[in-house]
């Protein structure tokens, strides 16, 4: 069997502005998997890496309100909480679809840590912003807990600053090989996997979160014959925003990646799909897409999307 990783971008499960209900993203997620279904009946094996940034942005929201009734939670348990909602509410969206296209196949999610080097630059600098905005005098007070606060000027609030390391290895990648080999679709490294570090002979989850398209690269390099990044924009753009941007169709991971170094690619956002589309092209020499769920099916033929080729 040929096995795709598929790291599925948090707008293909709440488009932005959309309420976080359970409907609304159940919704979404439904759309979603029509092509991915259409995947596995033509023979792909799938893991699917999904993002929580919204997700566990309320799940730490909810903590904050609750704190003074039940003990608030650490991000490593976010995460993990993160990847066993949004991960059954995929997998119940797989299962559906895989049904319409008559195939009966288990759909299985796993909590997934993923090790990052406590002396990575990101600790002593951290750069993602999660969770909630927060007026400055609420700020203040989270500042006074030991949390790394930012100011948004354009949002007129404030945000919690965490570290986003990048991932060593995914722990579990050998339970997810066999899963895949087992012909059961897998939903693993959710969020990017919960960041872990070994210190005392121990592993211990970090206060950081991992992003997920590096997260899906790391379980999909020397095992994965097909990367596919799933995002709310069709495909990757040269000058994104300005006058002359353009979509990128079929390009090499040289040209691609010296695109990445003239800053085509915003960090944060499509920079990560990118760097991690060119190594696994680079490492493989098989093939990477980038391009929206609704495009994938064109994208698969090389009619749509950007497709990163050796
Ligand atoms: P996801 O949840 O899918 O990871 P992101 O918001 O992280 O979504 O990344 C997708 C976004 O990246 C797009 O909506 C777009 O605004 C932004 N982006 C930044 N640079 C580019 C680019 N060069 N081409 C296309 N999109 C870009
Ligand atoms: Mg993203």
């Amino acid at each position: 069997m040929t096995d795709a990783v598929v790291a599925i971008g948090g707008n293909a499960i709440l488009r932005r502005g959309e309420a976080a209900t359970v409907e609304n993203q159940m919704n979404n997620l439904r759309r979603t998997c029509v092509p991915l279904a259409r995947m596995v009946s033509r023979g792909w094996g799938l893991t699917l890496v999904h993002g929580n940034g919204p997700q566990v942005g309320n799940i730490l929201l909810q903590n904050e309100l609750a704190r003074d009734e039940v003990p608030a939670m650490p991000l490593d348990v976010c995460v993990a909480q993160s990847q066993g909602q949004m991960g059954f509410m995929l997998q119940q969206a797989m299962t559906e679809a895989l049904h319409h296209e008559g195939i009966d196949r288990s759909v299985v999610c796993l909590i997934t840590r993923v090790t990052v080097d406590p002396g990575d630059p990101e600790f002593r600098m951290p750069s993602k912003p999660i969770g909630p905005y927060y007026d400055k005098a609420e700020a203040e007070r989270l500042m006074l807990q030991g949390y790394r606060m930012r100011e948004d000027v354009a949002r007129n609030g404030w945000r919690r600053i965490v570290p986003s390391p990048r991932p060593l290895a995914v722990l579990e990648k050998d339970a997810v090989r066999a899963l895949t080999t087992g012909g059961h679709v897998v939903i693993a490294a959710g969020g990017g996997g919960i960041p872990m570090v070994e210190r005392d002979g121990r592993l211990w989850g970090v206060e950081a979160v991992v992003d997920k398209d590096l997260a899906a690269y790391a379980i999909a390099k020397d095992a994965g014959d097909l990367m596919v990044f799933l995002t709310d924009v069709d495909a990757a753009f040269l000058d994104h925003g300005g006058p002359a941007q353009r979509a990128i169709g079929e390009i090499t991971a040289e040209e691609m990646s010296r695109h990445l170094d003239e800053g085509h690619f915003a960090p944060g956002s499509m920079g990560p799909k990118v760097k991690a589309a060119v190594d696994f092209v680079d490492s493989s020499e098989k093939k990477a897409i980038i391009t929206s769920p609704e495009r994938l099916d064109k994208a698969l033929e090389s009619k749509a999307g950007t497709r990163i080729v050796f």
